[in-house]
């Protein structure tokens, strides 16, 4: 009988050499390391660019700095996806000091060390596109072409849900080129209300502009759920007394608010940078959206979710934002339980899903 099992095993641990080895050239000696390499300096690199990460969300770009030196110098060039994750967060955090030439150095960096998956590269053109356009560059544009391609899913899925007939009311205008930022945020959706629709207050004080938007953050009013349009009103005139009265804030701090029935109104105008996300370095680029209601009791209602994906939905696809770029407060902004525990879930699935099936719910 011991030819007739023999052979078998002895196809199998071919084929299994086959499948293990093919294509790789043979090895050198030594230990290999992979590209998600596990030696000891691997994993302290990996938990330092962690760690910078947070420092740059907590508005501490130059302690970024220092903990990516660090974590780059432990790694030379023995993880190439670890070094580029490294290198895009140090861009991102010249970007926070306006270093714009060291970022496009860095993210040039980041795109060198090759065999970027086709998602991080969208995000790193987009990058690209962005730090060039900082930087003055007139044919900055020519990699915000580039990151459109890479995104076919998310466009092909924003204009399927744009064309459905109960959303053809509210399609952008289609004078409103990609990028720019409208004077009339009907514009956008044209069932937006706008500001004298609550009686809002004029700005005041001093405020500076957007310029761009390059990131979107969310965020719960912890109070002030409204079912009607006149208690909406209410509560959006009462948070703007509050920001520009007791805060001090030039205006209302976010750019646009949902109640309950799904209303959008706007807030500040999108051509004044807001004030939501924890300081200046966090509101530069950043498009905040509140909704009113205390998502860590109450749960989103449908109407209001719908709206809040059809905002997202097409303020992303206006300024190109991925949605690695849309964030929740407390992703950006330590010591904060906003937006609550319900409407971070929604987030997360939000962006993990990128379907319209949470708005059908
Ligand atoms: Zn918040």
């Amino acid at each position: 009988m011991k030819p007739k099992t023999t052979l078998p095993f002895v196809l199998f641990v071919l084929l299994l050499g086959a499948c293990v080895e093919f294509p790789t050239k043979p090895r050198k000696a030594g230990p290999v390391i992979s590209p998600t390499s596990n030696s000891p300096e691997a994993v302290l690199a990996r938990s330092e660019l962690v760690q910078a990460r947070a420092q740059l969300g907590a508005g501490r770009p130059t302690s970024a700095l220092l903990t990516l030196s660090s974590a780059r110098s432990r790694i030379g060039t023995s993880a190439p996806d670890l070094l580029r994750d490294i290198l895009v967060t140090w861009g991102d955090a010249n970007m926070a000091l306006d270093h714009h030439v060291r970022a496009i150095d860095n993210y040039e960096d980041a795109l060198a060390t090759g065999n970027v998956p086709d998602e991080d590269l969208a995000d790193l053109y987009y990058r690209m596109y962005i730090a060039r356009r900082a930087s003055g560059d007139p044919k900055a544009g020519t990699w915000k072409v580039k990151v459109r391609p890479a995104r076919p899913a998310l466009l092909a899925d924003l204009e399927h849900r744009l064309s459905g007939g109960r959303v053809t009311g509210s399609m952008p205008s289609r004078a409103l080129s990609s990028g720019s930022i409208p004077s009339d945020p009907r514009a956008l959706l044209a069932d937006i209300r706008p500001r004298r629709d609550w009686g809002a207050k004029a700005i005041e004080g001093s405020y500076v502009a957007m310029g761009f938007v390059d990131r979107i953050t969310v965020h719960h009013a912890a109070c002030c759920a409204a079912t009607s349009s006149s208690a909406a009103a209410q509560s959006l005139r009462a948070i703007q007394s509050e920001h520009q009265d007791g805060n001090g804030w030039a205006d209302i701090g976010y750019h646009f608010l949902l109640d309950q029935n799904g209303t959008i109104w706007e807030g500040r105008e999108l051509r004044w940078q807001g004030a939501h996300a924890g300081n200046s370095t966090l509101n530069r680029g950043n498009l905040g959206i509140c909704l009113l209601g205390n998502f860590e009791d109450e749960l989103l209602l449908a109407p209001q979710r719908r709206a809040l994906q059809r905002l997202l939905d097409t303020a992303a696809g206006q300024f190109d934002v991925p949605r690695g770029r849309v964030y929740t407060h407390r992703e950006l902004k330590q010591g904060t339980a906003c937006p609550g525990t319900h409407l971070q879930r929604f987030m997360d699935d939000y962006r993990r899903a990128g379907t319209p099936s949470l708005a059908l719910q």
